[in-house]
C-alpha cells in the first residue's frame, strides 16, 4: 500500500462518512506507517446503523432458509475469490504473517458457508398433548436486530463467526470491529454487497467502541449483543445489557494450560504446542500460556521446543519465510516485556528469546522474540494473566492429578491441551479438566463444525457448530385448540 487510503462506514448499503467528518488512523504494526483513515462513528452512525438493520429485519427473517443460504454462499463465493487482497490488508493492519493470514480468511468464509449449509436446519417439534383436541407446536424465530462487537486478533473470523450464524438464522446485524482492524472488516462488508446481501442486513460500523457500545445497549431493539474480546469489557456488556434484558454471547479471554505427560509422543507435543503457542505471535485467546511437562521428560520436551522456536524467523509479515509478525501494539508489548522481566527477577529462566526484537528491514514496530522460559513458579504473573505475546512457559509435574488441577488453578475455562498416548489417561484428563475446549494431541482444535467457547470467566455461549446458530435463535410454543 502507497498513500493511505480512505474508507467508509456501511449503513443500510451505503458507504458513509461520519456524521460530523471525524476519522481514526489506522497504522501498520511491523512498519508503523499509517495505512488509511475510516470515520470516527458515534452515536449518530449507531442508531442510523440500528435504523437500517431494523428496516431490513422482516423482509430478511420472512424470507426462505434457501434464499438467505443462497446470499450466503454467495458472500463466501466473493470472500474466497479475493482471498488474497483480504489476507494482505489484514497482515498489514494486524501484522500475522501472509500465510496465516490467508487462513484466517479461508477459516473466516468456513463459517459462511457451514451456517448457509445449517440455515435450512432450524427445525421445530411437534409434542404430544394431553388431550385429543390440542396440537402443541414449538417453532423457532430470528432473535432480532443483533449488536457485534470484535477483537483485533482475528479481524476476519471474529466477525463471521457472529455474522454466519445471524444471518441464517433471519438475524440482521450491526458490526463494530476492533479500532486496529477497521479493513478488514470493511472488506467484509465490500464482499457481502458484491454477493448481493440487502442493504441494512449487514452493517459496519468502526468508531468509538464505548459510545457505540453503549448505543447498542440502550436501544431496546438491538435484543442481541454478541462480544469477543477481554473479559474486563466481557463483564461491562453483560451488566449492560441487564436494562434491556437483552440476549449476550461473550467470547472473552483465555489462559490455556497445556499437559505433557510422560508417555507423550515428544516430538508431537512439542510441534503442536509450538503451533498453539505462537500462532498470530501468541495474540490469540486459545494460546498455550502454561506448559506443565511430566518431571522425568521435562528436558527433553524443553531441548525439542527450543528447536522449534530456533526455526521461527520474526519480521514483517509480507515478507518471505517470517514465521512471528509484530505485536499489535506498544501495550501489548509492555505487557509481554513485564511478564517477562518478572518472572526472570523471580528465578526464571530465558532459555530461547526473552528480549524485544529487531528484524532485518529496519523495521519500526512491536516486535519481540519467540521465547521460552524455564523455572517458573505458579505465583508468577505470567502463569495467572494472559501473555497474549510469543512467550512459553514451562513447569513439571510429578503426577496426574497435580498436574490437572494445576491446569484448572484459573479463573479462565477456555481452552486446553493435553498430550499423551494412553487413551484411559487421555480421557480422564480430557474430561477433569474445567474447559470448554480440549485438544488431546491436537494444538489447533478449532473449526466451524465445532462449537467453539468457554467455561468461567472465559465466557458464555458457543460459536461454531449447530450450537452456534442457537445463540440467534427464540423458541416459541405454540398450542392449537381444535375445533
Ligand atoms: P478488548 O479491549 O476487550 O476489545 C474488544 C472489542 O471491544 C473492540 O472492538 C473494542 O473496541 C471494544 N471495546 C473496548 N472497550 C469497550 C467498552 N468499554 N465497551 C464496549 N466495547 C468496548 O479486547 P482486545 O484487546 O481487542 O482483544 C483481545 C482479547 O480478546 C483477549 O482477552 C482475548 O483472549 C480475547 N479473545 C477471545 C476470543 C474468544 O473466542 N474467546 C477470541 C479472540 C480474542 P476498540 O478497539 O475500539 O477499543
Amino acid at each position: 500500500m502507497g498513500e493511505p487510503i480512505t474508507k467508509g462506514i456501511y449503513i443500510g448499503g451505503e458507504w458513509k462518512e461520519a456524521v460530523r467528518g471525524g476519522t481514526i488512523d489506522v497504522f501498520n504494526p511491523a512498519t508503523l506507517e499509517k495505512l488509511a483513515t475510516v470515520p470516527d462513528a458515534g452515536d449518530d452512525e449507531a442508531a442510523q446503523a440500528v435504523d437500517a438493520a431494523s428496516s431490513a429485519l422482516p423482509a430478511w427473517r420472512e424470507a426462505s432458509a434457501y434464499e438467505r443460504a443462497a446470499l450466503l454462499m454467495r458472500w463466501y463465493e466473493q470472500i474466497m475469490l479475493h482471498q488474497e487482497e483480504i489476507a494482505r490488508t489484514m497482515t498489514m493492519e494486524q501484522g500475522k504473517p501472509l500465510p496465516e493470514a490467508r487462513t484466517e480468511v479461508a477459516y473466516a468464509a468456513s463459517f459462511i458457508q457451514w451456517y448457509a449449509e445449517e440455515a435450512k436446519r432450524v427445525y421445530g417439534e411437534i409434542i404430544p398433548a394431553t388431550t385429543a383436541g390440542k396440537r402443541l407446536f414449538v417453532i423457532r424465530q430470528a432473535v432480532g436486530v443483533v449488536g457485534a462487537i470484535t477483537p483485533w486478533n482475528f479481524p476476519a473470523a471474529m466477525i463471521t463467526r457472529k455474522a454466519g450464524p445471524a444471518l441464517a438464522a433471519g438475524c440482521t446485524i450491526v458490526v463494530k470491529p476492533a479500532e486496529q482492524t477497521p479493513l478488514t472488516a470493511l472488506l467484509l462488508a465490500e464482499m457481502a454487497e458484491k454477493a448481493g446481501i440487502p442493504a441494512g442486513v449487514l452493517n459496519v460500523i468502526t468508531g468509538d467502541a464505548k459510545t457505540i457500545a453503549g448505543r447498542l445497549m440502550a436501544d431496546g431493539r438491538v435484543r442481541k449483543v454478541t462480544f469477543t474480546g477481554s473479559t474486563e469489557v466481557g463483564k461491562e456488556i453483560m451488566r449492560g445489557a441487564a436494562d434491556t434484558m437483552k440476549k449476550i454471547s461473550l467470547e472473552l479471554g483465555g489462559h490455556a494450560p497445556v499437559i505433557v505427560f510422560d508417555d507423550a509422543d515428544l516430538e508431537l507435543a512439542a510441534e503442536q504446542t509450538a503451533i498453539s503457542k505462537f500462532r498470530n505471535a501468541g495474540q490469540t485467546c486459545v494460546c498455550a500460556n502454561r506448559i506443565y511437562v511430566h518431571e522425568s521428560v521435562h528436558d527433553a520436551f524443553e531441548r525439542r521446543l527450543a528447536d522449534k522456536i530456533a526455526g521461527l524467523r520474526v519480521g514483517y509479515g509480507l515478507d518471505e519465510g517470517v514465521a512471528i509478525g509484530p505485536l499489535i501494539d506498544e501495550s501489548g508489548l509492555d505487557k509481554v516485556k513485564r511478564q517477562v522481566e518478572e518472572a526472570v527477577a523471580r528465578g526464571a529462566k530465558a532459555v530461547v528469546g526473552g528480549r524485544t526484537a529487531e528484524p532485518e528491514g529496519s523495521r519500526r514496530g512491536f516486535f519481540y522474540e519467540p521465547t521460552l522460559l524455564t523455572g517458573v513458579t505458579p505465583d508468577m504473573q505470567i502463569m495467572r494473566e494472559e501473555t497474549f505475546g510469543p512467550v512459553a512457559p514451562l513447569i513439571p509435574f510429578r503426577t496426574d492429578e497435580e498436574a490437572v488441577r494445576m491446569a484448572n488453578d484459573s479463573v479462565y475455562g477456555l481452552a486446553a491441551y493435553l498430550f499423551t498416548t494412553n487413551v484411559n489417561r487421555a480421557v480422564r484428563a480430557a474430561e477433569g479438566l474445567e474447559y470448554g475446549i480440549v485438544g488431546v494431541n491436537d494444538g489447533a482444535p478449532s473449526t466451524a463444525q465445532a462449537p467453539f467457547g468457554g467455561f468461567k470467566e472465559s465466557g458464555l455461549g458457543r460459536e461454531g457448530g449447530r450450537q452456534g446458530i442457537e445463540e440467534y435463535l427464540e423458541t416459541k410454543y405454540i398450542s392449537l385448540g381444535l375445533g
